[in-house]
Parts: C-alpha cells; structure tokens; sequence
C-alpha cells in the first residue's frame, strides 16, 4: 500500500528530489515550503510519514516536531528529520522531541529510502511491499496477489488492505475504529458496521483455500488474525 510523505523543506531543489524520490519508491508525495504551509496541508490529511527539514524559515524543524507531537491528531505520524552538514544538529535534542530518525543532507536516494521503508515498517507494517506469508496464506504487496496454497484469491481493493494489515501484524486484536482509522484512513467518515460487511466478503474469498478461519472474531473486543485456532 503506498504510503502518503509530507515533505516540508524551502529549498526548491531538494523538495523536488525528495519528492522524485518518493514518487520512484512507489509513495505519494505532498509537498511544503514551511511548518505554517504544512500546517495547512494537515487541516485536510494526515500523511503516514513527515520529512521535516531541520532549518526552515518561520518555525524551525523542531519547533514544528515538538507541536506535531503535542497535538493528537498529529502525534502518531513518524518524523524523519532532515538536517544540512555543519547544521547544528542535535541528534538527542531531536530525538527528544520525538522525530524517530534524521537522514544528513546531501543524502543518497538509497539511504533516504531505506530510511523511510524502516520506519514505516516500524510504525506501521502495512505500508512497506515486503510479501507476507502465514500458514500457506501468501500477500505479495507489489504485484497485489494474494494466493491460499498456491490458489490465487480474488480480492476487492478493501479486503485486500484488510488482509493487508491483519497479516503485518498477526496475533493482534484490532478494534472497529482503529480498522477504520488504518485501513479506511484518518476522517473518513464510515459507520463501524461497514468493517464487518468488509471482513465478511475477506472471509468468504478465503474460504477458497481453506483460510477463513485465520480471521477471527473477539467477542466485545475487534477482529484479529491468527494462526492460532478460536
Ligand atoms: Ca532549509
């Protein structure tokens, strides 16, 4: 699943290779020139990751963190903050403020990816394209095939991201709203009852190989997957 990158950096050429490189890596980009900029974007959408230059004009890089990770509808969203050679960057200081990685410019697109696929596999294990196997059940993010011992399963887009995420993170229960919150996305507006129409087509297209059960309902709690049986 493609992740959202709020880019905010004033220099012209280097938001534009960040966001080329985003774009390349298979992400969207949403681009600011400032955390005032920024601000505004996030009035309409909460991205899954920030890159935050260390030096802007108006409120600095750690400034604008430090209110990010104040605010609940913002504080969840990782930070990797950008900092030029001979900046006087304090790895603890941002750190402390909750970025959770810096990247030193100039930076290789390499680096930048790396970087960016591990806190997004830290924080949130859906967005990155490594395939996924679990009891013959077989998600392979890039080219969006699912197969159940080797028996390919059709899925909507919906169900898909639901599998999607039930399986990069096994075992765990997960609620009505935090299901909507990570497949549905932030401030859409869908009623509670539509996660289990969803999870019942998802069981009903697993029930193909054999995998509906992996989809287990917690009474009072959410939905999880597990190898485990009920
Ligand atoms: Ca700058």
């Amino acid at each position: 699943m493609p992740a959202s990158i709020l880019v905010i950096e004033d220099e012209p050429a280097i938001q534009e290779l960040l966001a080329l490189n985003i774009t390349l890596a298979g992400h969207t980009p949403m681009r600011a020139i400032s955390a005032e900029h920024a601000q505004e974007l996030l009035r309409n959408a909460i991205p899954d990751l920030i890159l935050l230059d260390w030096m802007l004009p108006g409120m600095s890089g750690i400034e604008f963190a430090r209110k990010l990770k104040a605010d609940s509808s913002t504080k969840q969203i990782p930070i990797i903050m950008l900092t030029a050679r001979g900046d006087e960057f304090d790895k603890v200081r941002g750190l402390e403020v909750g970025a959770d990685d810096y990247v030193t410019k100039p930076f290789s697109p390499k680096e930048l990816n790396a970087r960016i696929k591990a806190v997004l596999r830290r924080r949130s294990p859906q967005m990155t394209d490594d395939p996924i196997e679990i009891q013959g059940l077989h998600l392979d993010p890039i080219t969006h095939r699912v197969k159940g011992n080797d028996v390919i399963i059709d899925l909507g887009p919906t169900e898909f991201r639901l599998l999607h995420f039930f399986m990069s993170s096994p075992e765990r229960v997960h609620s009505r709203s935090q299901l909507l919150d990570k497949v549905w996305g932030d401030r859409v507006f869908v009623e509670d009852r539509t996660v289990d129409v969803h999870i019942r087509r998802l069981r009903n297209a697993l029930s193909i190989s054999g995998h509906e059960d992996l989809i287990q309902t917690v009474r009072g709690a959410g939905y999880r997957l597990s190898a485990v049986k009920n």
